[in-house]
Formats: structure tokens, C-alpha cells, sequence
């Protein structure tokens, strides 16, 4: 088998105006699809954050791929290191690696008529369980069709009926988005208004879901020590996890000396390189892993085994994303032997999809695709369009803190805020 075309294809997708730590979600978000087509007439797809840097990446990637058999992954990747090694930075690599990878898997199930997540070492799960992502935000949806969700959900009346909302908001937003997807898990994300009212956010939801239902709050790292420390304490027995109140695998250690909470990371832990310093300081309990930055599938098992091996859990971070990275995730979130937590997704939050049938969440979960590959057909009349809407949507990276000054002129990112 033999990899003969290979298509590189931006997308933007309307993306809601959700707010966090960096500003606002833009109208659109970016996502790059990579398309494989082998020479006995299949084809495999990948799914990376998308925008002109890593699409320009991909592409020179081309050369190096065209003629590869696609079971070769140690190969390929060898090539792609060597090849971009010396020019792309460590978290480009990652990302390029990984689209390539999801592709070549899609590709190799399709040839041999299992799943990807045969080809991983097989199920430990037939589903995997993912969390309600909420959102304080903006009115309106997004994109050039304002008012649509996905499935044309109802009650996210609750989400986009304020300029901002406010405790009672968020927990109407946790019911629409539990009582359409099933979600038994909630996350919100702060860093957004200062602490006391995210605080007042979590104990409502808190009191509106019962003890039973985990959460979550994610700040972003955007206050300091002090303030971590003092709201954490307040959390704790309330919380699942504290995501990422503060910047750094030092500050993160600190904190977790000061508070009884399991600390979570996808922000001081994010790569191999930060291992070593994450088990030397202690910075966190859980690692959210995520296949886009991690480089890939295998290396999110990888990943697994290290949390394994160190005591740590694993859960698993994402970014708004349309069905192929999702079907990815839910592939190696089934082989995942050492999967501690319900994952992140803002899928619901997208409507606009390049597959012809996205995964659907049944009692918040997502059933793990028996048919070959990845389980998902490439929309190619949607692909076109999305496509379009990038070269005509005015952005090619994600400027979080541009799209907030539309709303608030002079607003400035700050990397410690409360
Ligand atoms: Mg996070």
C-alpha cells in the first residue's frame, strides 16, 4: 500500500462567542483536514487547529509522504522529524505528526477492515464518556448563521440569551446541554470574571446537580498563587479537578502543597519534554492529554503508560473541533487502558461538520465505532464550503484577544489577572 495524493485543506467553522482567559472565541474557528488517498483507491483522514502556519507546514510535508505505505508510522515519522525537524518549532511538529498519523490509521483500517482502535491494541471500553463544556458568553451563535446550534438544540436559549451570564446562567446552560447529550460530567471555563463569582458559578451547579456529578473549573492560569490557593480551598470537596489556576509546573506544585484538590493540566504539562519536570515538582494529579499536541495516537498511549507509571490520572483536553477529531479521540480514548475521567469536547458547541455522519452522544458517551478506520466519511460538498468560508472569513490564525476588542476596544490579554 502506497500513499499517492495527499490534500491539505483549511476550514473555518463558525465557531459561538465563548468567552475565556484569552479573550473571545472568533466567528470562526480554524481546523486543518488532511486527506490521504492510497494507491489502492482508499483513503484516510486527520483533523489539526487549523490556520496558515501549520497548513503551510503540512503541505511541505507532500513531498516526504507521497510513496510511503502508510503502516510504516515509525518510518514516517522518522522522515517528518528529520525532514522539518530542523525548522519547525517542537509543538508544530506535534501537530503536523498527528494529522498525518490519524490519516495513515484511518487509511490502514480501511485497508484491513477494522477499526482504529483494533489497530491501538484493541477496546478497553466500547464507549468513552465526555463532559459538558460550559461557557460564559456573548450573545448569539457564531459564523454567518448567528442562531444555529447543533441538532438545533433546544434550551441553549439559556446560553445565548444574555450579554454575559451569570451563576443561575450557567447552571440553565449545564441543564440544556445535559438534558440534550446526556452528559454526567460538567467543566466550566473560567477566567473570565473575577473568582468569586466563577467560584459562586460552581457552587451553584454544585447545588443544582447533587454530590454525584463531577466538576470542573479551569481558570486558565490567569490568577495568581494567592488567589488559587485562597479559591481552591474554598473548592475543595467540591471539585473533581482544578484545571490549570495557575501558570507554571512551579506555581502549579506550590499550589498543590496549599489545597486538598487533584490539580489538572493541559497548559505546564504539555508535551515529553515536560515530564521530567512535572514528576520532579509534583505540578499536577491528572494530565489532560490530547493527541493533536501530544503528536498523535500512539503517543497518546504512550502518554497513558507515563500517568500510569507515575501515579498520575488522565483525561483529555479539547479545542473547538468538527467529527474527525472527534472520532479520533474516542478511538484512542477506547484503547486507553488507564482512562481516569470523562473527556473534554466542545463539539456540541460547532455545527458545521466535513463528516457525513458525525458520532452521536448517547447519555453522554460516545458508542466506539465498529466500522473500519475511523468510522467517518469525508463530506466533500461540506469540505468545499468550509474551505471557502476560510479563504473568505478574514482570519488565518486564532486571535483570541482580537475578537474580545471587537466587543471591548482597548481590551488587553494579561497573563495573571485576579
Ligand atoms: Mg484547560
Amino acid at each position: 500500500m502506497k500513499i499517492l495524493e495527499m490534500h491539505v485543506t483549511p476550514i473555518a467553522i463558525s465557531d459561538p462567542p465563548l468567552l475565556n482567559a484569552a479573550g473571545l472565541h472568533a466567528p470562526y474557528a480554524l481546523r486543518t483536514i488532511v486527506e490521504l488517498v492510497s494507491d489502492d483507491g482508499l483513503y484516510g483522514v486527520g483533523e489539526v487547529p487549523g490556520g496558515a502556519s501549520i497548513t503551510a507546514w503540512l503541505e511541505q510535508c507532500r513531498s516526504h509522504l507521497l510513496g510511503q505505505d502508510p503502516f510504516q508510522l515509525n518510518a514516517i515519522a522518522e522522515t517528518l522529524k528529520t525532514r522539518l525537524g530542523g525548522r519547525i518549532n517542537p509543538r508544530h511538529l506535534a501537530l503536523v505528526q498527528s494529522a498525518i498519523e490519524v490519516a495513515c490509521f484511518d487509511l490502514m483500517g480501511k485497508a484491513v477492515n477494522r477499526p482504529v482502535v483494533d489497530l491501538l491494541g484493541g477496546k478497553t471500553r466500547d464507549q468513552v464518556d465526555f463532559a459538558a463544556y460550559l461557557f460564559y458568553k456573548y450573545e448569539g451563535v457564531g459564523g454567518a448563521l448567528g442562531f444555529k446550534t447543533r441538532d438545533n438544540a433546544q434550551g441553549w436559549g439559556a446560553a445565548r440569551g444574555a450579554e454575559a451570564l451569570d451563576a443561575k446562567g450557567i447552571v440553565d446552560q449545564a441543564k440544556a446541554m445535559c438534558e440534550a447529550y446526556g452528559f454526567k460530567s460538567l467543566k466550566l471555563k473560567g477566567g473570565v470574571f473575577p473568582p468569586e463569582e466563577e467560584v459562586e458559578a460552581m457552587f451553584a451547579l454544585s447545588d443544582a446537580f447533587g454530590p454525584d456529578t463531577p466538576l470542573r473549573l479551569d481558570p486558565n492560569a490567569i490568577w495568581s498563587l494567592e488567589t488559587s490557593i485562597t479559591w481552591g480551598k474554598r473548592l475543595e470537596g467540591v471539585l473533581e479537578y482544578y484545571e490549570d489556576p495557575v501558570r507554571t509546573q512551579e506555581a502549579m506544585a506550590e499550589l498543590a502543597k496549599n489545597v486538598s484538590l487533584p490539580l489538572a493540566t493541559n497548559m505546564c504539562t504539555t508535551s515529553f519534554a515536560d515530564i521530567p519536570g512535572a514528576m520532579k515538582l509534583g505540578s499536577e494529579a491528572i494530565i489532560l492529554s490530547d493527541h493533536h499536541y501530544w503528536g498523535g495516537l500512539r503517543a497518546t498511549l504512550d502518554l497513558g503508560r507515563i500517568c500510569q507509571t507515575f501515579g498520575r490520572g488522565l483525561s483529555m483536553h479539547s479545542n473547538s473541533h468538527v467529527g474527525i477529531s472527534l472520532a479520533a479521540m474516542v478511538h484512542v480514548g477506547a484503547a486507553l487502558p488507564y482512562l481516569s475521567y470523562a473527556c473534554d469536547t466542545h463539539y456540541p458547541w460547532q455545527y458545521e461538520d466535513v463528516v457525513t455522519k458525525p458520532l452521536e452522544f448517547i447519555d453522554g458517551a460516545i458508542k466506539v465505532p465498529d466500522s473500519p478506520g475511523l468510522g467517518v466519511e469525508l463530506d466533500r460538498d461540506s469540505l468545499a464550503a468550509l474551505h471557502e468560508t476560510y479563504k473568505n472569513c478574514g482570519l488565518d490564525e486564532r486571535n483570541d484577544e482580537l475578537a474580545m476588542q471587537v466587543k471591548q476596544p482597548g481590551w488587553r490579554f494579561a497573563a495573571t489577572r485576579w
